[in-house]
């Protein structure tokens, strides 16, 4: 035990300072790759969580980080993003350790895209500035006979107040450095609670914070799950929830925080569609199908886990899937050659065999994996697995599995192909794999989704553009340019000069 680094952190990190939970209960974190607990983690109660929040509270009433500058924040998480830097190799063996990341996941998404988020934050809060209206005579309401009055308005940026960040377990530092850095950054101050599956790649946070010199109760780290979560939903003290999870619990959040009328920004799951044409190329169409479902074991909310494959080329296309997926080494996420590590625990890799089992009762055709690995006694593995003839209406087709199963659905217009891909309770992402680029283009604007990739987009994370869903996918948007108008408020001040 504790030869991981960061798992012998046992505080919550709550106003600058390490503090016992209340309850001094801990909870066992278990590597998802060899079921071995690697520490014991913190478990907040009610009265940690409150006391979070009043830290945080106190912070932003009172204390300098919301006055001081853009500039001078931004120096401050310039200060945090280095230090952050400074202890890369062993943030990436506790995320290996903690949710089964692989090396190219910790390399490519999960480290990097943290520190790229961060960065573009940065970058972004640099250019926050009051916006003047132009001067205009506007009717004198009080002296209706006189010619007006003349006068302008300036429109000023006020950050929201307290922020709780509630994140999911999938890429815990990647989401929560997309919580920390704009609420920050904009003034904010924030109470971030990390899913209970990946409580030391949110606590070692409270570490960096601290070293960065953050100033007390600016970044308030609490661990724990439903109550912890609701605790901050319900708080009159919290003004902005910002949340990362599954859409039951997004609608949850929704509810508890409705009372006190909280501003409430959702990032949630999907099922995407990717069509394939009759004129795609093969290699393109295939290598982006295996790498999406199988990708950190398909937990990723925007992965493309529906095939819509037209039916002229549907077998080959299932035969160069499975070319691909021969390829994929699955197991020990240390291993540099692993392509897919673990799910996360028992219960999500029972709910993958639920939906493989579904998916053979409903009719569907397996055409690769289906089992557990063998070889592989310990861990929470699952092949990856792909089934054919599948119904669009069917619940491996319309729900979210979470776990490396794809499934294709056979088409034979392009009208076709769009209302299947849009016949989901999601809009989180699409893709389109065409050689023809102007029908992709004329496609992809009739998908229903926040994002869509043509012949596999840019192929890794992209801050500059727009990230969110539409329908049951969320509300809101991270990223892109308008990014930090999520965390902020507008204050227009008017002004007379005649
Ligand atoms: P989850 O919804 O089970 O839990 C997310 C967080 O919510 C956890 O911290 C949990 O403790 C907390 N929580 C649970 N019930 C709560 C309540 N009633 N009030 C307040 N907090 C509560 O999600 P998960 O299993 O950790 O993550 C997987 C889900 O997240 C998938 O649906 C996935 O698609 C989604 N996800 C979305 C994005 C995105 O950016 N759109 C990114 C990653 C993951």
């Amino acid at each position: 035990m504790n030869t991981v680094p960061y798992t012998n952190i046992n505080e919550l990190f709550i106003n600058g300072h390490w503090k016992k939970p209340a309850t001094h209960q801990y909870e066992d974190v278990i590597n998802p790759a060899t079921e071995e607990v690697i520490g014991r983690a913190p478990l907040a109660d009610v009265s940690d969580v409150e006391l979070a929040i009043q830290s945080a509270r106190e912070a932003f009433d009172h204390g300098p980080w919301p006055k001081m500058s853009f500039a001078e924040r931004i120096e401050a998480m310039k200060r945090f993003r280095d230090c952050l830097k400074a202890h890369e190799t062993d943030i990436g063996a506790l995320l290996q350790a903690e949710v089964g990341s692989t090396y190219m996941l910790v390399k490519g998404l999960q480290f990097t895209g943290a520190i790229q988020a961060l960065d573009y934050c940065i970058e972004l809060a640099a250019q926050v500035k009051p916006t003047s209206n132009d001067v205009v005579v506007t009717p004198n309401l009080l002296d209706p006979t006189s010619s007006g009055t003349l006068g302008g308005a300036v429109t000023v940026h006020d950050a929201y107040g307290v922020v709780a960040g509630i994140s999911a377990y999938n890429y815990p530092l990647l989401i929560n450095m997309s919580k920390i850095a704009p609420a920050l950054i904009t003034g904010n101050c924030l109470v971030l609670k990390p899913s209970p599956h990946s409580p030391f790649s949110a606590l070692l946070l409270g570490k960096i914070a601290e070293e960065s010199g953050l100033p007390p109760g600016v970044l308030n780290i609490v661990t724990g799950g439903i109550e912890a979560g609701s605790t901050l939903t319900t708080d009159p003290r919290v003004d902005l929830i910002s949340f990362t999870g599954s859409d039951t619990v997004g609608a949850d959040i929704l509810a508890q925080s409705a009372k006190n009328l909280k501003k409430v920004h959702l990032e949630l799951g999907g099922k995407s569609a990717m069509i394939v044409r009759a004129d795609a190329n093969l290699q393109i169409a295939a290598g982006n199908a295996a790498f999406n479902f199988t990708l950190h074991a398909g937990q990723g909310c925007a992965l493309l886990t529906r095939f819509i494959v037209h039916n002229s080329i549907r077998p080959m296309f299932v035969e160069a899937v499975k070319a691909v997926l021969g390829q994929l080494k699955v197991g020990d996420p240390a291993d540099p050659q692993t392509m897919i590590g673990p799910l996360i625990s028992e219960v999500a890799l029972a709910k993958t065999e639920y939906y493989v089992q579904k998916a053979l009762d409903e009719g569907a055709r397996l055409v690769f994996g289906g089992q557990r690995p063998e070889g592989l006694e310990k861990g929470y593995f699952h092949n990856p697995t792909l089934f054919d003839d599948v119904n669009n209406a069917s619940a491996v087709a319309q729900e979210e599995v979470f776990g490396p199963v794809g499934v294709i659905i056979g088409f034979d217009t392009d009208e076709e192909a769009i209302e299947l891909a849009n016949n989901s309770n999601f809009g989180l992402s699409g893709g389109i794999i065409s050689e023809d680029k102007v029908a992709a283009f004329t496609m992809a604007k009739q998908l229903r989704t926040g994002d869509v990739k043509i012949n596999g987009g840019t192929g890794g994370l992209f801050f500059q553009a727009p990230f969110g869903g539409y329908k049951r996918s969320g509300i809101g948007r991270e990223f892109g340019p308008n990014w930090l108008n999520e965390y902020l408020l507008e204050k227009s001040i008017h002004y007379p000069i005649g």
